[in-house]
């Protein structure tokens, strides 16, 4: 039976399209050239089920939505000591491109940042790897994350590699802190590399999901990083993923999160689903101006902030009933609890099975039972 998600999915879309403000990213030229009226939204559960509307299968170039996948990579390959030793995890409440290092150590605040990510991208495989062996090792890890075989945009590389004066400012601060123990422009270009695979807002969401599924990707099985890896990423995705704005995010959205200035956005709800957006007008914070404004509906309509106690619940199922006979046939579930308001509206089942529309999908009053049917 047909889900209602797609539907509201494109209703949340229409709603936002309007909305012209913000500027694609103009500081790579390429970026600068994108079609700022392409427009996404993707969620992708747990149990491996994707619900998309818009254009999710249009590709763009990932950008710093790679930062915690990368992040994820470093902790498993070189263990959490040698990675914390180089990165922290504190709030820059910098843009994402500051020179934002300790003062005394010149460790960069966290992985999020620039700074953070190119040290995180120089962390990444085994110890003796050359470059070209560690952008393989990280395409391969976003790849896994995504559950299909991702590549690199060759021309939106080399757009940035030629304006990327800045990173390079940085790296090279990194490496007179010994931060980075290896020539600056060999480990820029690996980030840069990072930061131009294509993505579509259907692989982001199935990414997101991997990180919401403790690092098992929902359609392959694969536990591609373990459970420990994805507390800490997450945990710097909710108070590091939308840099200077981190904060009026985790009130207003409430789901750890990670903008890229190609104009994606992820969010991954812990157990429950992978969430991405895409639209290329930015704020001036770097992040996607309809992306946000998705993700504060997405929040508000489903009550999927991280922080929302759900009202404490007896036993879920306070009835169940059949009502008629043969093709008319439905059955009549009185639920009670804390179900997510998401796993209402796509009448998913979670603890009774089936995949069935919610025909009536909740009751105004909150100490009332919601009532469910499904068509048998
Ligand atoms: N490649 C971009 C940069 O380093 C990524 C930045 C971003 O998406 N916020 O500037």
């Amino acid at each position: 039976m047909r889900s209602v998600v797609p539907d509201y999915l494109t209703d949340v879309l229409a709603d936002v399209e309007s909305d012209t403000s913000g500027e694609p990213a103009g500081y790579i030229p390429e970026l600068a050239a994108a079609d700022p009226e392409r427009l996404a939204a993707v969620f992708a559960t747990v149990d491996g089920t994707v619900h998309g509307a818009g254009d999710p299968d249009v590709a763009f170039t990932i950008q710093s939505i790679s930062k915690p996948f990368v992040y994820a990579m470093a902790l498993s390959d070189r263990g959490f000591d040698r990675v914390l030793a180089k990165v922290g995890v504190e709030p820059s409440e910098e843009a994402f491109n500051e020179i934002s290092l300790e003062n005394d150590t010149g460790r960069p605040r966290n992985p999020m940042i620039n700074a953070g990510a190119i040290t995180a991208h120089s962390l990444t495989g085994p110890e003796n790897v050359t470059p070209v062996e560690r952008v393989d090792r990280v395409v391969q890890g976003l790849s896994a994350f995504a559950g299909r075989q991702l590549t690199v945009d060759e021309t939106v590389c080399a757009s940035e590699m030629e304006n990327a004066h800045r990173n390079l400012a940085i790296a090279y601060m990194l490496r007179s802190h010994g931060i980075l123990t290896e020539d600056p422009r060999a480990v820029v270009d690996g980030y840069i590399r990072q930061c131009s695979v294509l993505v579509t807002t259907r692989d982001l969401a199935m990414m997101a999901a991997t990180l919401a599924n403790r690092g098992v990707n929902p359609p392959s099985d694969e536990q591609v990083v373990d459970g420990a890896v994805v507390r800490q990423v997450l945990s710097v995705m909710a108070t590091c993923g939308m840099y200077d704005a981190a904060g009026d995010w985790a009130t207003q959205v409430g789901i750890p999160a990670k903008s890229g200035v190609a104009g994606g956005l992820i969010g991954a709800l812990p157990g429950q689903l992978g969430i991405a957006t895409f639209s290329p007008r930015l704020d001036r914070h770097g992040n996607s101006v309809r992306g946000v404004s998705l993700f504060e509906r997405f929040s508000a309509d489903m009550g999927l902030h991280v922080m929302e106690v759900p009202p404490a619940a007896r036993a879920v199922v306070r009835s169940n009933r059949v009502r008629g006979d043969g093709a008319d046939a439905i059955r009549v579930l009185r639920l009670q609890g804390s179900l997510s308001e998401f796993l209402w509206c796509a009448g998913i089942n979670r603890h009774g099975g089936g995949d069935g529309r919610a025909l009536r999908r909740r009751s105004s009053d909150p100490r009332r039972p919601r009532v469910m049917r499904w068509r048998l």
